[in-house]
């Protein structure tokens, strides 16, 4: 089997082999070529130290990214390309760094220290594919199996236990029993990484297709690193509109949620709320303030994994929002429209959607024509030219630098503020009131800033 390899590629495979240093296209590219996919990078792995590769690259500029662990980067006009001398690496004191490492002479060492059987295949245009584990019969079955013994390859490196989970949410394969039951019983070993890492892994496994899936069958790793999730489940909903408990309701939204990182994080969170505002009468359970509750747990979910502020806000903003009352009138729309933007809101109609399609069947039947009106309204809306946003204020954000506000969270504040107080009639949009209006909002900003 042939894999399509990249001119630039093919060009630093010749350019290490002339210089006399065997080299292998290997990992994610080799096993994403096979499936059919389109390899997101090109790795290539070589005999060659980091200075011998830069010096047989010569015309290729070379980037010392990360020459302690063997890589360099060469840029080229395909996009760049990492180049890893070949490294055996032993043991672990923190279970996520490697306790020693060195550059070994043989493919087979190398192929040896990566974590699954089907991230362990390298390749050659020439002499084809090199399959020292089997990982080729792993990824025609499906399979994902750590390379060597599980136990101790996820004590090694818990990331490991996370990324197993991420291609079998991406790419819907099934775990090898041994490898799933040393993953579940190593699963405190997650709390060695730092939350950074934890984030992107968990950014990268939600918008897969089998994400949903794959939570279901390993809830306890998945709770080790969001405890806060844990009450969802087993908390019934005791009502006409639901047939699941709240983790359950929450699976099911997720999988029926776009595959966009940001409405997948608020689909895993919008409930989260839920068992702590859970109450009970003859009608059965009720969830009075629940999205607020959601609201302020999921804030000190995202903070804890250090989300950018403005990844952050948007899920956040979802998750306030997914009980919006659907359709909206015109003027709610309108401010909706205006508060969050084309794409956000779009997001939110998503989550609704998702939500509803979680819940009792029939219900998101009998409830889409609201949504699917909603859609074409802010549609239409979005093609009105008298359709306000903050662009057509009267006044921008150099008006209110001018007037003494300082470049912050609260100059955005202020101009929504403002836009939502023209849609609302309560203003006129003319200069001279916004201006007005605008030296108010200062001085309640400034009483309530503590520094
Ligand atoms: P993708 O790029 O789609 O995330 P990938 O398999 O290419 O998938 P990378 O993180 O780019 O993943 O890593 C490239 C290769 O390096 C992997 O295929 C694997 O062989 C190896 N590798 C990466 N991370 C680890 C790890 N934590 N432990 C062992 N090997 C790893
Ligand atoms: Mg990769």
């Amino acid at each position: 089997m042939d894999i399509a390899v990249p001119e630039d590629v093919l060009r630093v495979l010749a350019l290490l082999e002339g210089a006399g240093f065997e080299a292998w296209i290997v990992g994610g590219c080799v096993r994403d070529s096979l499936l059919g996919r389109m390899p997101a990078d090109w790795d290539v792995a070589t005999a060659a130290t980091p200075e011998e590769t830069a010096a047989a690259l010569h015309g290729i500029r070379v980037l010392p990214t990360g020459v302690r662990h063997g890589t360099v980067t060469a840029v080229l006009p395909g996009g760049n390309i990492e180049i890893t001398t070949y490294r055996a690496e032993t043991g672990s004191s923190d279970h996520r760094h490697p306790a020693a490492l060195r550059f070994s002479g043989r493919i087979e060492e190398d192929l040896a220290r990566r974590d699954f059987t089907v991230n362990a295949l390298a390749y050659h245009p020439r002499r084809g594919l090199l399959d020292a584990f089997g990982g080729g019969a792993d990824l025609r079955a499906g399979i994902l199996r750590t390379v060597g013994d599980p136990a101790l390859r996820f004590n090694e490196d818990a990331l490991r236990i996370l990324r197993l989970l991420r291609f079998a949410a991406t790419l819907g394969f099934s775990i090898e029993s041994g490898t799933g039951r040393a993953a579940i019983a190593q699963k405190d070993l997650l709390h060695a990484l730092s939350h950074e890492r934890v984030r992107e892994e968990l950014t990268r496994l939600l918008p897969g297709r089998w994400a949903a899936q794959v939570l279901r069958a390993y809830p306890e790793v998945v709770f080790t690193v969001l405890p806060e999730l844990r009450p969802m489940m087993g908390c019934g909903q005791e009502s006409p509109y639901h047939c699941f408990d709240v983790w359950e309701h929450t699976l099911h939204a997720l999988d029926a949620a776009e595959a966009d990182p940001i409405v997948r994080w608020a689909a895993l969170l919008h409930d989260c709320g839920k068992p702590d505002t859970k109450s009970t009468d003859s009608a059965g359970a009720h969830f009075y303030g629940h999205a607020a509750r959601s609201e302020a747990i999921s804030r000190e979910i995202l903070e804890r994994m250090r989300f950018s502020r403005r990844d952050g806000e948007a899920i956040l903003q979802l998750v306030a929002l997914h009980m919006e009352q659907m359709p909206p009138t015109e003027k709610r729309l309108k401010k909706l429209l205006a508060r969050l933007g084309e794409a956000q809101l779009f997001r939110l109609l998503d989550l609704i959607r998702a939500d509803w399609a979680a819940q009792t069947p029939g219900l998101l039947e009998q409830r889409l024509p609201g949504l699917v009106a909603t859609e074409s309204a802010a549609r239409r809306l979005l093609a009105e030219e008298s359709t306000l946003t903050l662009k057509d204020l009267a006044i921008s954000g150099k008006d209110l630098l001018a007037l003494g506000y300082s470049p912050s969270p609260a100059l955005g504040r202020a101009l929504h503020r403002l836009l939502d107080e023209v849609l609302d009639d309560r203003l006129e949009n003319t200069r001279e009131t916004l201006l007005r209006r605008a030296g108010e909002l200062a001085g309640e900003e400034s009483a309530n800033i503590t520094h």
